[in-house]
C-alpha cells in the first residue's frame, strides 16, 4: 500500500517523507490519482513512528474522585491516540489508523511494553510538561502557604480519611504510617494555635513565661539585650520549637497555665484514651509498632485507625472552639491588660 502527498500534509514530517520520492498511484483516496509522489506505508510509518514519539506520549493519568464504592477512580489526560496522529500528520482517520498499525512497535511477546494502544489517550509531550510545572508550582505554593492551623489540620485528616477509603483491603502497614500521620497533624495542631494565640494575646504571653520554668529561670545580662532586640521573642520561639508536643499532659498543662483552659473535652477519662494514643505512637515510631514491655506488634486495622482519628479530631475541634472563644474575649473592651487590636489576627 502506498500513501501520496496530498493524503498527509504536516510540512515538518513532508520533506523527509517525500522529498527523493516519485509520483504515483495513491491507495487511499482515488481523488488523488497517481499526480502526487508516494512512499510505502512501510516507510512512511518507520518515519512518523519517529518524529511522532518524540513528540508524544501516553496522557497522565490524575486523581478525579470516589466511586459509589468508595474506590478512587482516576481521568487520564489528552485525546485518543487516533485523534493525536490525525492531528500531527494532518490526515484522515484512515491513514492514522494504518500507520498506527504499522509502525514498529515493541512486541509484548518480546517483553516490551507496546508504545501504540489505541484505547489510552495520549498528549504532546510539551503539553504534558507544561501542565505538571504548574502542578508542582501550585502545590509549593500551597507548601510555602501558612493555614490557619485548623484548616491544615482538617486537610491532614481528610488526606487520613482519603487513603483509608481507597484501601482496597486491610493494610496494617498504611495504617500505621496514616496513624503516625495524624498524630503528628495533632502537633502540628496544637502547636501553632498556641503560638497564634501568645501572639494574639500579650498578658497570656506574660502568664506562659511566668509559668514556664525554663524561660522565667533565665539569667539574661544588659549586654545580650542590647545586641538583640528580638532576645525575649527568640527565646520564646526556641522554647516552642524544640517542645513536643505530643506530650499531651504537659501540653495540657501550658494551655491551662496560659490560657485557662484545656486541651482535653473531657479530662478525666481523655487523659487515658490519649495516653493510649501516645504511647501507640511511641510504639509505631521507635519501634516499628512493636509494645515497648512485650515486643509485640501492635496491629492497626482501618477500624482503629478510623477511630483514633475521630478521638483526634474530637480533641482538635475542641481546642478550636476554646481558641477562638479566647480570641473573641479579647476583642470586648472590657478585657483590660492587653494590647491585642482585633484586626490583626482574627482566628
Ligand atoms: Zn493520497
Amino acid at each position: 500500500m502506498n500513501v501520496c502527498a496530498q493524503c498527509i500534509k504536516n510540512k515538518d514530517i513532508w520533506t523527509e517523507l517525500f522529498q527523493d520520492a516519485e509520483a504515483g498511484e495513491c491507495d487511499f483516496d482515488k481523488s488523488h490519482g497517481s499526480r502526487y509522489p508516494i512512499i510505502s506505508i512501510d516507510e512512511a510509518a518507520f518515519i512518523f513512528d519517529e518524529v511522532f514519539r518524540s513528540k508524544y506520549g501516553l496522557g497522565s493519568s490524575e486523581f478525579s474522585g470516589l466511586d459509589s464504592r468508595d474506590k478512587p477512580y482516576f481521568e487520564q489526560h489528552g485525546e485518543p491516540l487516533n485523534f493525536c496522529v490525525q492531528g500531527f500528520m494532518e490526515c484522515d482517520d484512515k491513514v492514522a489508523d494504518v500507520l498506527i498499525e504499522n509502525a514498529p512497535d515493541e512486541d509484548p511477546r518480546d517483553g516490551g511494553e507496546p508504545f501504540y494502544d489505541q484505547s489510552y489517550n495520549y498528549e504532546e509531550l510539551e503539553h504534558r510538561k507544561a501542565r505538571e510545572d504548574a502542578a508542582a508550582e501550585d502545590w509549593l505554593d500551597l507548601v510555602y502557604y501558612t493555614p490557619h492551623p485548623t484548616h491544615s489540620f482538617e486537610m491532614d485528616v481528610r488526606d487520613t480519611r482519603s487513603r483509608m477509603q481507597a484501601m482496597e483491603a486491610e493494610d496494617p502497614f498504611l495504617c500505621r504510617l496514616l496513624f503516625i500521620h495524624q498524630v503528628g497533624a495533632l502537633e502540628r495542631f496544637l502547636s501553632s494555635t498556641f503560638r497564634r494565640l501568645i501572639d494574639a494575646d500579650k498578658s497570656a504571653k506574660r502568664k506562659f513565661v511566668t509559668s514556664t520554668d525554663q524561660l522565667s529561670a533565665k539569667n539574661i545580662k544588659l549586654i545580650e539585650v542590647m545586641r538583640d532586640e528580638h532576645l525575649v521573642e527568640n527565646k520564646i520561639a526556641n522554647f516552642l520549637h524544640s517542645f513536643s508536643f505530643h506530650h499531651l499532659v504537659k501540653v495540657d498543662n501550658m494551655y491551662l497555665k496560659t490560657f485557662e483552659f484545656s486541651i482535653f473535652p473531657n479530662p478525666e477519662t481523655d487523659i487515658n484514651i490519649f495516653k493510649n494514643i501516645i504511647d501507640l505512637r511511641h510504639d509505631c515510631v521507635h519501634r516499628n509498632g512493636h509494645n515497648k514491655d512485650t515486643g509485640e506488634l501492635n496491629v492497626i486495622f482501618r477500624n482503629d485507625l478510623s477511630s483514633f482519628t475521630e478521638e483526634i479530631e474530637r480533641l482538635a475541634n475542641h481546642v478550636h472552639d476554646l481558641a477562638h472563644k479566647h480570641l473573641k474575649s479579647l476583642e470586648t473592651p472590657s478585657s483590660n491588660e492587653t494590647d491585642f487590636k482585633p484586626s490583626e489576627t482574627p482566628l
